[in-house]
């Protein structure tokens, strides 16, 4: 499928109008909504865009990445929890923008559903549902330490 470079105002527009907020990483503009039932647990769409930019830079390296993190209360490092299938720059606007919002809206489910668990024990960190682990890995951490 030929590529879209999708004009960055677009899925800005896209995901203001679906409640995200706009955020900075590094240089990249990141959109962000933090999870309603459980508000550590946020899903950021890494545009590629980069501040003090309109357009997409490097053409075929600017997958837009959506990826859900625990941002602990107060602040501290952000975790990736989950990352999504990365959101290609091909074929129609319309569907590249349909792709973004359906991982975006996979990963606020899956919060949805974590929300549903005890929370980690050790560290307070919402854990996964299935296996019940801590999605902070916390475990790894104190056992690396020992
Ligand atoms: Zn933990």
């Amino acid at each position: 499928m030929a590529y879209n470079p999708v004009p960055s105002e677009l899925i800005f527009k896209t995901l203001e109008d679906a409640g995200f907020t706009e955020s900075v990483v590094g240089r990249e503009i990141v959109y962000e909504r933090a999870n309603h039932r459980l508000p550590t647990l946020v899903v950021r769409v890494f545009t590629s865009a980069k501040v003090g930019r309109d357009q997409v830079a490097e053409r075929g390296k600017d997958a837009i990445r959506v990826v859900l993190v625990y941002r602990p209360e107060g602040g501290g490092q952000t975790k990736a929890v989950k990352k999504g299938k990365r959101v290609f720059r091909t074929g129609a606007t319309e569907d590249i923008l349909k792709r973004m919002m359906d991982r975006a809206r996979e990963l606020y489910t899956m919060a949805n559903w974590m929300s549903t668990v005890p929370a980690c024990k050790n560290c307070g960190a919402p854990c996964y549902r299935e296996s019940k682990r801590c999605a902070a890995y916390c475990y790894f951490k104190r056992k690396a330490a020992a």
